[in-house]
């Protein structure tokens, strides 16, 4: 094809356009702000809490950038391999899963070296302004129109148009792309939604040589607590470039943990060793970010009857789920592996995508499964219940108990959490008999 063009140069557009490249003459980014080097840019505050890559995010990075760990560890970033990453359940670490891996490092420095080797590709270009509108014809769509979107910039308020063979969604939670759709005579994808009522607050700490074996530790309330933060505050550390940690804390409705830097640090000596240990030994630089996290949301292309070609959408403007799970950046790589398994296919870029989203669907299905069966089981949370949830909760539970402990059990519960496996495989006779037997020895 002659021209993608992917609106939105963040992750998910980042790596669409690495996946245009090999298709495309020519992929432009259309962003609307200003990112800079690190990526952070101003409307995204999302970006500066702390973000952890799933195993299955990390193998796909590779895949589409490949030997981009070694730069990251180069550039300080940390590889956490067997015991230095750690998870724990009601306070409780969980048995080990030795060929567990996990990136440290901060979103905006792996961003900023994912940006640079996409913006690197000899056929793609970044543009700055904001998409406004996409343009039709024949049943598909043709092109997008934009604004200039800088206030300061001489050229303030121009709009200008950009035709393409494909147009990618990667505006994020916010996008517009429902209302263009209805605008330009089509239906916008239904609009599934889980109210959860999150708080999420992040603090960066100086980082010495008090824990040296450990680059992830994590900490989540289990059934031993009925998910509550009873038995201990749920929490993430993570050992990031720069010598730095960085903390996040988690809550929900009036347990959202708040700005108050003596309060965050109250918070996590009730949480597990390791996060006790930094508030205890290191000193907090600048200030605790929070973020509001209401709901949880997931458009559904597959349940449309009609859509134009030329037209695909990937990231959070497809699905933005609970944080907590750390699926957000996972979910983007593998929907750009979805695209890329499409078009090798030899799809025609002009028609109606539907085999891209029905395979996207069976990632976002897999995540929005894990993570809305896992907020289910707090009280506040009102629904939807998908279909069979009381038995899928269950066995959930039993399966939870024995992942703290035994390795196998925890092998294949950590294989869904990271997105490595469906989570139909915990529903395996196998994982089910081992559970069973598990919880048996234990009574
Ligand atoms: C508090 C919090 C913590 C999280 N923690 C994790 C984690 O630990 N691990 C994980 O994997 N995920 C995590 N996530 C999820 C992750 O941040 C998102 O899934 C990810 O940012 C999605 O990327 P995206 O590119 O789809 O959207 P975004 O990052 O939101 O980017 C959208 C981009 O589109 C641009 N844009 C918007 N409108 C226009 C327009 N009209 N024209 C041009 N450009 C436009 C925006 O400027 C922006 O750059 C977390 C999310 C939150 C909120």
């Amino acid at each position: 094809m002659k021209r993608a063009v992917v609106l939105g140069g963040s992750i998910a557009g980042l790596y669409a356009a690495r996946v245009l490249s090999d298709h495309a003459d020519d992929v432009v980014i259309l962003e609307a702000d200003d990112l800079g080097e690190d990526g952070t840019g101003r409307g995204a505050p999302h970006r500066q809490q702390l973000h952890a890559l799933l195993s299955m995010g990390h193998a796909h990075l590779e895949r589409w950038f490949p030997g981009i760990t070694g730069e990251l560890v180069a550039g300080g970033a940390r590889w956490g391999t067997g015991p230095e990453v750690q998870f724990y359940v009601d306070g409780v670490r969980k048995a080990p899963v030795p060929d567990l891996r996990m990136l440290g490092a901060s979103r905006p420095f792996l961003e900023s070296r994912v940006r640079r080797r996409v913006t690197a590709l000899p056929n793609v270009r970044v543009v700055q302004g904001r998409a406004e509108d996409l343009r039709f014809s024949a049943g598909r769509v043709c092109g997008v129109r934009y604004s200039t979107a800088e206030e300061t910039s001489p050229q303030a308020g121009r709009t200008d148009e950009l035709d393409a063979d494909l147009v990618v969604d990667a505006m994020g939670r916010s996008s517009r792309l429902g209302t263009w759709l209805l605008r330009g005579g089509w239906d916008h994808a239904p609009l599934d939604r889980m109210r959860i009522d999150l708080g999420y607050a992040t603090a960066v700490f100086r980082r010495g040589d008090e824990l040296p074996t450990t680059v992830v530790a994590h900490a989540s309330p289990g059934p031993a607590s009925g998910y509550q933060p009873t038995l201990s505050e749920p929490g993430a550390l993570v050992a990031v470039e720069d010598n730095r940690w960085m903390v996040v804390l988690a809550g929900y409705t009036d347990h959202r943990p708040g700005r108050d830097p003596a309060e965050f640090l109250a918070r996590m000596r009730r949480c597990v060793s390791p996060l006790h240990e930094v508030a205890d030994r290191c000193a907090l630089l600048g200030d605790v970010r929070t973020f509001p996290f209401q709901e949880s949301r997931r458009r559904d292309f597959t349940r449309l009857r009609r859509f134009p070609g030329g037209l695909v959408a990937v990231g959070d403007s497809v699905a933005s789920v609970n944080p907590i799970y750390g699926q957000g950046l996972t979910l983007a790589a593998l929907q750009a592996s979805c695209l890329s398994a499409y078009l090798r296919a030899g799809s025609p870029p002009h028609d109606p995508a539907w085999e891209y989203f029905r395979r996207a669907a069976v990632v976002v299905d897999a995540a929005w499964q894990v993570s809305a069966t896992a907020d289910l089981a707090q009280p506040h949370v009102q629904g939807p219940y998908p279909r069979g949830y009381r038995l899928t909760r269950w066995a959930g539970d039993k399966i939870a108990a024995a992942s703290v402990l035994d390795s196998g059990v925890n092998q294949a519960f950590m294989d869904v959490v990271h997105m490595r496996r469906h989570p139909k495989s915990l529903t395996h006779p196998r994982v089910l008999a081992r559970t069973a037997r598990v919880l048996a020895t234990a009574r």
